[in-house]
């Protein structure tokens, strides 16, 4: 093909998805498979989700709405923002991009930790900007090191609380450490897509307090706690000049009806976001206990996922656990060898998902 590439687009990496569980089972022949390897929720969605979008589909005929009304006027109650302060998205991921898109011009900076959600660097590489690496220090962000990072070029910042993949997480006390240290000019955009399962109190939570910082963007997502990963909806709360910035480059249609619908619903079912909640931490506590019985070293974690050291090549501990049907997620990639992250699952797949360790780690 004779066709020139951009050469910006040459660097992007493809984002490697978690395998869907009907891939799996069609490429090992298995059945049942369990897999806990993309963080969702093992409890479903809330039934209040399924009549919700069974009652739009009449209406698919036509458009979505361009601004969710009612969802919005649900999350600024919610949070006692105002209407203009949100900016609904295809999943989070569509917040991102728009991030990128709208505050980088071409060899401008983004800071992130490293290694980091992949969404980041692909949207920053996708709007010609420049991913700025900052290791991490104990399996956490190096919020310094994040700091020190940040040049005249940097336009934002990203940061992950609690942290994918290792599960650490923010205080409030180290958060506005770290805001107070950066310039004015830089957006600080916090990734909150596992804050609903957070038990300790010291966390930072963007939007437990006034929207007083406009340099603040809160990420959050209906794709985890609510159970709608194959919806994509996730939201953005900012400062109402940068929610004007983001509105003005979206598609107008961004988020689909049904995605809509659901999310609303999801919000109004407190119920099922408090089974969820509680049936996670119940799964990670377990799983945290017999992995630790069993010899292997696993970090601790506020989220509905945690990182493991098998103390062997973890790819290969993850490809006898895919023959075993249970699907979990080697973090080789991201440099750590010995370590997969698994999320917690209903009672009976933590269960599966211990026995199949066991026996392939010989323990
Ligand atoms: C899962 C996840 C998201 C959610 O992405 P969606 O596009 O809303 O599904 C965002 N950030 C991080 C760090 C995640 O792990």
């Amino acid at each position: 093909m004779s066709f020139s590439i951009s050469e910006y687009v040459k660097a992007i990496k493809p984002y490697e998805a978690g395998k869907p569980l009907s891939e799996v089972e069609r490429e090992y022949g298995i059945s049942n498979a369990v897999k806990l390897a993309s963080n969702e929720n093992p409890f479903g969605y809330s039934p209040k989700v399924a009549q919700a979008v069974l009652s739009k589909l009449s209406a698919m005929n036509r458009y979505p709405e361009p601004v969710p009304f009612t969802l919005c006027q649900k999350l600024a109650e919610k949070y006692h923002v105002q209407m203009e302060n949100l900016v609904i998205g295809n999943g989070s991921d569509d917040i991102i991009a728009l991030l990128a898109h709208g505050f980088l011009d071409p060899g401008q900076e983004a800071v992130m930790p490293l290694p980091s959600f992949l969404m980041y660097e692909i949207s920053v590489k996708t709007a010609k900007g420049v991913p700025v690496m900052v290791p991490l220090k104990d399996f956490s962000a190096n919020l310094d090191g994040l700091v020190k990072a940040v040049t005249p070029q940097t336009k934002l910042v990203f940061v992950t609380n609690p942290f994918n993949p290792t599960g650490a997480v923010i205080t409030k006390d180290q958060f506005l450490r770290f805001s107070g240290q950066l310039p004015d000019n830089v957006l600080i955009v916090v990734d909150e897509a596992y804050i609903e399962f957070v038990r300790n109190d010291e966390v930072y939570n963007a939007l437990t307090v006034p929207l007083a910082d406009p340099r603040i963007v809160t990420i959050r997502t209906f794709s985890k706690a609510y159970g709608l990963a194959g919806f994509r909806i996730g939201y953005g709360v900012m400062d109402k000049f940068v929610a004007e910035i983001l509105n003005r480059i979206r598609q107008p249609f961004n988020v689909n009806s049904l995605a809509q619908v659901a999310a609303q619903a999801a919000l109004e079912d407190t119920d099922f976001l408090l089974k969820t909640v509680s049936g996670t931490h119940r799964g990670i506590d377990f799983l945290t206990q017999k992995f630790t019985e069993a010899g292997f070293e696993v970090l601790p974690t506020q989220a509905n996922f945690l990182m493991v050291d098998v103390k062997t090549s973890s790819r290969e501990i993850c490809e006898k656990l895919l023959r075993k049907g249970v699907v979990v997620r080697s973090l080789a990639s991201y440099g750590y060898d010995t370590f997969i992250r698994i999320n917690a699952g209903t009672d009976q797949e933590n269960q599966t998902c211990v026995d199949a360790l066991i026996s392939v780690a010989g323990k």
